[in-house]
C-alpha cells in the first residue's frame, strides 16, 4: 500500500491517504507532547515502540470482539486503518484517581476507585479539551444516543480486557483515553492505545510506566514504554 497525500498531522502522528477510499496509514511519529502540544519533544524509538505496542493491543482488542480500525503494520512505524470519520470527542475511563480529576474533584491522588469511572472530552487543544456531558454532545450533534452508548459500553469493555491483560503482567491499568470513529453503519475504535495515551504503574511499586514520565520531567520515557512492551510479550 503506497502511501498518499498528508491528510492531516497531530501531535504525535501524521495521517496519510492511500489508494483506497476506506483506508489510511497511521505514521507513529517520535514527537512527544504534552499539556495541549505546550511541551513537545522528540524522543528517539518512540514511533517505533508506539507503532508495535499499538497493533499488539488492537490485534488482541479485536480477537476479544472489539472492533478496531487496525487493518495490518505497514513498517517500523506504519499501519494501516480503516478510515473513520472520528467523533471529536476523548472517552476515558479510570480506575485509580491521579491527574485532572484529582485536580478537579479535590480528591487524593493514587486512590483505588470503588467502581472505574467514565468522563468524556472535547477535543480542543485551545479549549484544553474540556470535559462534556452527553447531553453536550447529543445538543451540539457531535454524535447521536447510539454512538454514545456504544462509545460507553466499548470503553468500559476495553477497560475489562486489557486491566487483566496488564494485571496479568504485573501491571496496573490506572486510565485511559480511547477515541471512536464511524465508517458507515459501523463505529470502530480508532486513533491508537499505547503508553501515550493511558497510565500503566508497576503493581509492586507504583512506578509510573507511561507519558506521565514525559509530562514530569522524570526520564526513561521509552525505556519505559519498552518495559511494558516486553512484560507483554511484544516484540519491538
Ligand atoms: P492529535 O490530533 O490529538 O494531535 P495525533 O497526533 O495522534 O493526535 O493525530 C492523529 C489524528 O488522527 C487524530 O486527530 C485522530 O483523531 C485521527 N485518527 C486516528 N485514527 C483515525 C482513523 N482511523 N481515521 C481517521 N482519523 C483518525
Ligand atoms: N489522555 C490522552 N490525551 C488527552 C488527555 C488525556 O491520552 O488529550 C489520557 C492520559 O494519558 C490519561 C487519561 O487520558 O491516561 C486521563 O488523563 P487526565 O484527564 O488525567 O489528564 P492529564 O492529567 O493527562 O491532563
Amino acid at each position: 500500500m503506497q502511501r498518499g497525500e498528508e491528510l492531516y498531522s497531530g501531535k504525535a502522528k501524521s495521517v496519510y491517504l492511500t489508494d483506497s477510499d476506506d483506508s489510511l496509514i497511521l505514521l507513529f511519529r517520535n514527537d512527544t507532547s504534552a499539556f495541549d502540544g505546550e511541551k513537545i519533544e522528540k524522543l528517539d524509538r518512540k514511533g517505533m515502540v508506539n507503532n508495535k505496542f499499538n497493533a499488539f493491543i488492537m490485534q488482541h482488542l479485536e480477537e476479544q470482539g472489539i472492533a478496531t480500525h487496525f487493518l495490518q503494520t505497514l513498517s517500523d512505524t506504519e499501519a494501516l486503518v480503516r478510515r473513520l470519520d472520528m467523533f471529536p470527542i476523548e472517552c476515558v475511563v479510570r480506575n485509580v484517581a491521579t491527574g485532572s480529576i484529582c485536580k478537579r474533584l479535590g480528591v487524593e491522588d493514587g486512590i483505588d476507585l470503588a467502581l472505574p469511572t467514565f468522563e468524556f472530552f472535547l477535543k480542543n487543544d485551545e479549549l484544553h479539551d474540556p470535559m462534556i456531558n452527553e447531553f453536550h454532545i447529543r445538543s451540539f450533534g457531535w454524535a447521536d444516543e447510539e454512538a454514545v452508548e456504544v462509545m460507553k459500553e466499548r470503553t468500559f469493555k476495553v477497560n475489562q480486557i486489557l486491566s487483566k491483560l496488564f494485571a496479568d503482567a504485573g501491571m496496573i491499568l490506572v486510565d485511559f483515553k480511547l477515541e471512536f470513529g464511524r465508517q458507515g453503519d459501523e463505529i470502530y475504535l480508532g486513533d491508537e492505545f499505547t503508553p501515550d495515551g493511558c497510565r500503566i504503574w508497576d503493581a509492586d511499586t507504583r512506578e509510573k510506566l507511561d507519558k506521565d514520565r514525559f509530562r514530569k520531567g522524570m526520564g526513561g520515557v521509552v525505556e519505559a514504554y519498552e518495559q511494558v512492551a516486553e512484560r507483554l510479550g511484544i516484540t519491538i
